[in-house]
């Protein structure tokens, strides 16, 4: 099984300065020292207190941030040595993201915002490939629905679509049910756990241990360590 997250002694500080005058600046330890290692067709929760580093790590996790210190290969490629560019384009091949707030262009159909990352990538719109994703997600009778016409659910889905599209290494979601109700997250996580199955490598961030137990691997962070590592039993949907 080959890896496609390879994060050593990652660390993210923080400088604050404290105020105007030539004071001492204060140094936030966001992060002081993961590691964390994930391979091809892992389920994974990222899971800890409001503050522990969630979010710093799934900045960098996802090539928004670069770590302080530490090393992270991401499919093989080094990646905190790159430059911005290499950066954008390692983000844009290789990571799927998934928002909390579903992130869908709302002037474009559910096909176009599939398309979207395609156009990014400097190819030729590619209406199959994007067809194809959508149908992956069950929405082909949706494609051309704007998302005010579609439920909270089914906009969830394109955007899944959407992070599908470039064929990513992992797909990278945050909070991805914190916007819908019981029945539509069931959904959702059902989804994730039929991309799963066909191979598909998935982080999570959640606060919400319940939904944790959809996956098959939790971490869990405390004061910026990873305080436990812990495959699961998965709950099927
Ligand atoms: P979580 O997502 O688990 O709530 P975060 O990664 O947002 O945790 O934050 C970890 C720590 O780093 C917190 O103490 C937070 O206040 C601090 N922090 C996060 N982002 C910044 C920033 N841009 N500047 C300074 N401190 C930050």
């Amino acid at each position: 099984m080959s890896a496609v997250i390879e994060m050593r002694a990652i660390k993210r500080e923080y400088c604050m300065d404290s105020n105007k005058k030539k004071t001492a600046s204060v140094i936030v330890r966001a992060l002081r020292g993961v590691d964390f290692f994930a391979n091809e067709g892992e389920f994974v929760s990222v899971m800890g207190p409001s503050g522990s580093g969630k979010s710093t790590l799934m900045n960098i996790l996802g090539c928004l941030d670069k770590p302080t210190s530490g090393t992270y290969f991401l499919d093989g490629e080094e990646t905190s040595k790159s430059d911005s560019n290499t950066f954008a384009y390692i983000r844009n091949r290789k990571i799927g993201f998934i928002f909390q707030s579903f992130n869908l262009l709302s002037r474009t159909t559910a096909l176009e915002n599939v398309e979207l990352p395609l156009f990014y990538r400097r190819e030729k719109f590619n209406k199959e490939r994007a067809k194809e994703v959508l149908d992956e997600v069950g929405l082909s009778q949706r494609m051309d629905h704007y998302p005010s016409q579609l439920s909270g659910g089914q906009q969830q889905r394109v955007a899944i679509a959407r992070a599908m599209v470039n064929d990513p290494a992992f797909l990278l979601a945050d909070e991805p049910t914190g916007n819908l109700d019981s029945e539509m997250t069931l959904e959702i996580m059902a989804l994730f756990q039929q991309l799963n199955d066909k191979g598909k490598t998935v982080i999570m961030v959640t606060h919400e241990p319940e939904l944790a137990e959809y996956t098959k691997r939790i971490i869990t962070l405390r004061d910026g360590l990873l305080v436990s590592d812990e495959q699961v039993k998965q709950r099927r949907l």
